[in-house]
């Protein structure tokens, strides 16, 4: 789960971390009211649940009222990257002598969360990455100790010689962490954190994102779910019953239990084709679950084809071509769809599904190849 930045800020001072002042406004009348008798600098700032809003024009400084207000004009509406902008902030603004990057994330290499500090704050970290990776410093943190003291002042020392500054970037570090370990994160950023002329360190830019599985147990984070078009329809599947992740190919892929569903993207990718989805409809042959299902899959506008692969275990492969039957005839649809039926009563199955005209086969490779070929046409 994604949140937005004005969101993160709100987190990030909870815990004390050093973060300029801001109002969230969904119009320009309340960007008005709110910069009443301007008389600092402040940054009108987009907020949507994508990056690089800098570059799209979705961070502008503003001195007066009326600079504001246009600002504000200019943002809300704005379309960032798909992203239809329907609230600003306007934040108090500071000057910046440098930016930084600080980010946690969960290192599977590693085996840990992992710290990453860079001096090249402020631009997309992914771009540092590929083209100066040896700028990224990273840190992996044991988890049994969690970010000692003096660790924490050795990463800051990548970034500042003078020990004031080093002090509290190093706070910084271990509040972050707190917050990444307390609120279940998967990714915890500030870029860029930065170093103020008169030596304040401060954040003024927060992402995270959160483990969806641990969402039970952050009532406080879950309150904060703005869930976007995809993760409107991975809730919905999981309500369900169903799980569901959208991914970004175009064979729609419907498969009972998750073993055989990751095994079914592979032989996908295996044979030169992209997985639309991972989806898992379970053990049973409820119509109902492959009506919802399948709704699920044809409503992601890139799917060209749908690969139906079961194995009947305890679900038996002549339920699950009823419900089929039954949910073809609700779902009208010009996507071609295979069927792979194998397993308990596979033979029953696939006979019921002559009467459907579809493709079937038996083996899974056979499936993939036949998915791949139809979404060409
Ligand atoms: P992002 O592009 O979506 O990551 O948005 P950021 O919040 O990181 O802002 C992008 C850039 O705008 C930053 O890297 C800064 O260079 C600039 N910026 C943001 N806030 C301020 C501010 O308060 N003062 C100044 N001078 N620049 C700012
Ligand atoms: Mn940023």
């Amino acid at each position: 789960m994604k949140i937005h930045e004005y969101q993160a800020r709100e987190i990030f001072k909870k815990y004390g971390l050093p973060v300029p002042n801001h109002v969230l406004c969904h119009s320009v009348a309340e960007v008005k009211e709110a910069v009443k008798n301007l008389d600092r600098l402040v940054v009108v700032k987009a907020q949507v649940l994508v990056g690089g809003r800098g570059k799209a024009g979705g961070v502008k400084l503003a001195k007066t009222e009326a600079a504001a207000v246009a600002a504000a004009g200019q943002i809300l509406g704005m379309d960032i990257k798909g992203c239809q902008v329907e609230k600003v902030i306007v934040a108090d603004a500071v000057d910046i002598e440098k930016e930084y990057y600080v980010g946690l994330i969960n290192d599977r290499n590693a085996k840990s969360v992992t710290l990453m500090v860079s001096a090249e704050g402020g631009v997309e970290i992914e771009e540092v990455a590929q083209t100066n990776p040896e700028l990224i410093h990273r840190f992996p943190i044991n988890p049994q100790t969690g970010l000692l003291d003096f660790q924490a002042r050795d990463m800051a020392m990548k970034l500042f010689d003078d020990m004031k500054l080093v002090r509290q970037a190093a706070d910084i570090f271990q509040k972050l962490y707190r917050i990444f370990i307390e609120t279940d994160s998967t990714l915890a950023e500030i870029n860029p954190m930065v170093l103020t002329p008169d030596k304040q360190i401060l954040a003024i830019d927060g992402k995270m994102n959160f483990d969806d599985n641990a969402l039970y147990r952050q009532p406080e984070i879950l309150a904060m779910r703005e869930a976007d078009e995809d993760e409107l329809k991975e809730i919905d599947a999981k309500e369900k019953g169903l799980s569901y992740i959208k991914l970004d190919g175009n064979i729609g892929c419907m498969v009972n239990g998750a073993g055989l569903a990751m095994a079914t993207m592979d032989m996908i990718k295996l044979y030169g084709g992209n997985p639309a989805n991972f989806l898992d409809i379970g053990g049973s042959s409820n119509p109902q679950k492959v009506v919802d299902a399948m709704n699920i899959l044809l409503s992601d506008k890139n799917v060209q084809a749908v690969m139906i692969n079961i194995f009947g275990g305890i679900t038996r492969c002549d339920d699950v071509a009823r419900g089929l039957i039954e949910a073809l005839d609700t779902i009208k649809t010009d996507i071609p769809i295979v069927v792979r039926l194998s397993g308990t009563n596979a033979e029953e199955g696939l006979a019921l599904l002559e009467q459907t005209g579809l493709p079937t086969v038996s083996t899974m490779s056979e499936a993939a190849k036949k998915a791949i070929e139809l979404s060409k046409r």
